[in-house]
């Protein structure tokens, strides 16, 4: 075939095969061209998930008659118009290949008006055949109307699946998009019947609202809000306690600048932040807007825009990493609640199921009192001490000098803590509490302590790539303040000549090379802390309390403090939750009181 230039419409289906892969891809594009456009409330009309029809309406700016039809044309943008502007866009979209391109692949109908009290125009465009500018009442903004996606594209059709997992798919992007537009209101219809509804929310507590809606009340209940901002740099928005974890990485929303990405640095930067908190391969749980200057950010990274390429990489990784490192440790009893999710699963119906609970019988002796080597006198004592210091007090002010996790009443089996606060039962798991309270310590110990550095007595060589003995030549500074020695000792050769006293007895040679990928790919490297925390976190458990050690009642609060004290004091090193809250309403549920 001789050489030939493609036509108009081609080239659009061409590019219409990068971004528009099923309807919720239009649905993004058109969703992202309403919110730039300033819209307050945006309609949204699905048919048959969207394959059949898309019918997007706004109260946003508009578009003027004569700018119609280059709305539809290739490479047409009212939002860059130099390459500066391209350095630092603060719009979603910005190529000008959204609206002829998902033309290209269906029946697309514009109706727009732009001045506040004139008519609406029309725009019509059918397999790449434009029709006329029509006049068309209109209120003030833009309605956008997709229908029989795909039509001329059997190929395409083929892989759309079905009509719920379609909708499903644009679900979850109007949700995206609505955890980071809090000011504009969505709603949203398939097959003519509403499916979501979300106001617009400017109010901390709208927006709470919000996100409760949208991740549910579970999630809320169970995240806090925080917003920090440094050097220009802001992070904001909620992230779940490591209790609440999920099997799957489907509930972590990310935004730069408004933008939802699903970036490969971020994500790893949030999963370091949990690092010692979560459950072995559990997935963390958050809402979070990065802000930062526009020109340190490339969002041209990718077509479809959800990739963006940061400037200054180890800059961004280093700050998400340690701002949520610093709001996650923070999460002590008081300041958060417990961890609930065990506690939602302890259903009514599955208690009555269990036909073997034991019940108290009066005058018989309780297990605790055969077992315990804390006399009932001293339990007493204690419990007395604390109904002395709330006795009188209302319930506020006695929430409010009782310690958060209140006092011990009792050992159970030599494993479990029962306490009392003010919100109800306290059951705490004290081999895992005291295994975090000591882990922190000589964590904290560690930090504090000189660097010590070990010379190894046979420096070690490894054979490496010629990239990543150079890389080792220019991170001389970093590499040393981990406390390696670690030289360039020919082309494609490096030596370790000294490592962390602590490491030691470690497999030296995967940590360096563990280290090596970490500083290509991300630009530093928590290899060494997360090794050594291995360790501390080892000789952590061998030196707490191990299970049917007893306790006094004094011994019993020390720990409960301690546990107020100390950071990330919610989970053991392995990410198990150390302490559970059994309010009084659920206990009452439980023994069907007040029903
Ligand atoms: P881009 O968003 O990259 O500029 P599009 O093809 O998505 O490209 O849209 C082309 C142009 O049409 C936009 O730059 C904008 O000026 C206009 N436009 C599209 N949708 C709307 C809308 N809902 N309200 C106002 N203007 C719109
Ligand atoms: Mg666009």
């Amino acid at each position: 075939m001789p050489i030939r230039e493609l036509s108009p419409h081609l080239i659009n289906q061409i590019a219409a095969g990068e971004v528009i892969e099923r309807p919720a891809s239009v649905v993004k594009e058109l969703l992202e061209n309403s919110l730039d456009a300033g819209a307050r409330t945006i309609w949204l009309d699905v048919e048959q998930g969207g394959v059949k029809r898309i019918k997007i309406r706004d109260d946003g700016t508009g578009i003027p008659k004569d700018e119609l039809k280059l709305a539809l044309s290739r490479h047409a943008t009212s939002k860059i118009n130099s390459l500066d502007d391209l350095e630092q866009v603060r719009s979603l979209g910005f190529r000008g290949e959204a609206l002829p391109s998902i033309a290209s692949v269906s029946r697309l109908q514009l109706t727009s008006t732009a001045d506040q009290n004139g008519s609406g125009w029309r725009y019509e465009i059918n397999a790449g055949e434009a029709g006329d500018v029509q006049p068309h009442p209109h209120p003030h903004g833009t309605t956008i109307d997709v229908a029989d996606l795909f039509y001329n594209i059997p190929a395409r059709r083929k892989f759309l699946r079905t009509e719920r997992t379609e909708y499903s798919h644009i679900e979850q992007l109007v949700r995206r998009l609505a955890l980071s537009h809090f000011d504009t209101a969505f709603e949203l219809r398939h097959n003519q019947r509403q499916s979501m509804r979300l106001p617009a929310a400017e109010s901390a507590e709208a927006m709470t609202q919000r996100v409760a809606e949208v991740c549910g009340k579970a999630f809320i209940e169970q995240s806090i809000f925080f917003d920090e901002s440094n050097a220009g740099l802001r992070l904001w928005g909620w992230i779940a306690q490591p209790g609440f974890s999920r099997s799957q990485a489907d509930m972590q929303y990310f935004y730069v600048n408004g933008r939802a990405v699903r970036d490969k640095l971020v994500i790893h930067a949030v999963r370091q932040a949990y690092q010692d908190v979560l459950y072995h391969g559990r997935q963390p749980a958050y809402v979070l807007n990065l802000e930062l200057d526009p020109r340190l950010v490339d969002v041209n990274a990718h077509p479809a825009k959800t990739e963006v390429r940061f400037r200054e990489t180890r800059l961004v990784h280093d700050y998400v990493f340690r701002t949520l490192q610093r709001v996650i440790a923070e999460l002590r009893p008081g300041e958060q609640t417990a961890p609930s999710e065990f506690s939602d699963k302890l259903k009514l119906d599955q208690l009555f199921e269990q036909k073997n609970v034991n019940l108290p019988i009066p005058g018989y002796p309780t297990a605790f009192e055969q077992r315990s080597s804390v006399s009932v006198k001293e339990q007493l004592a204690g419990y007395a001490a604390m109904a002395e210091a709330a006795a009188g007090l209302s319930p506020a002010a006695e929430a409010g000098l009782l310690p958060p996790l209140g006092f011990a009443l009792a050992q159970l089996h030599g494993i479990y803590i029962l306490a009392q606060n003010a919100a109800g039962m306290v059951l705490v798991d004290m081999h895992a509490a005291h295994e975090r309270i000591t882990y922190e310590r000589l964590k904290t110990g560690y930090d504090a302590a000189d660097l010590k550095v070990q010379p190894l007595l046979v420096p070690l060589q490894l054979n490496v790539s010629v990239r990543e003995a150079e890389r080792v030549e220019q991170e001389q500074t970093l590499l040393a303040e981990l406390g390696l020695q670690l030289d360039r000792s020919g082309p494609e050769k490096i030596t370790l000549r000294a490592l962390p006293a602590i490491l030691k007895n470690d497999n030296a040679e995967t940590l360096v090379r563990d280290v090596m990928a970490d500083l290509v790919t991300h630009g530093e490297s928590t290899k060494i802390e997360e090794a050594r925390n291995e360790i501390l976190s080892t000789m952590a458990c061998h030196g707490s309390v191990r299970a049917n050690r007893s306790l006094t009642i004094p011994e019993m609060n020390t720990l409960l403090r301690d546990m107020e004290r100390t950071e990330r004091s919610g989970q053991c090193n392995h990410g198990r939750p150390t302490w559970l809250q059994f309010s009084i309403e659920q206990l009452d549920k439980l023994f069907l009181r007040g029903r």
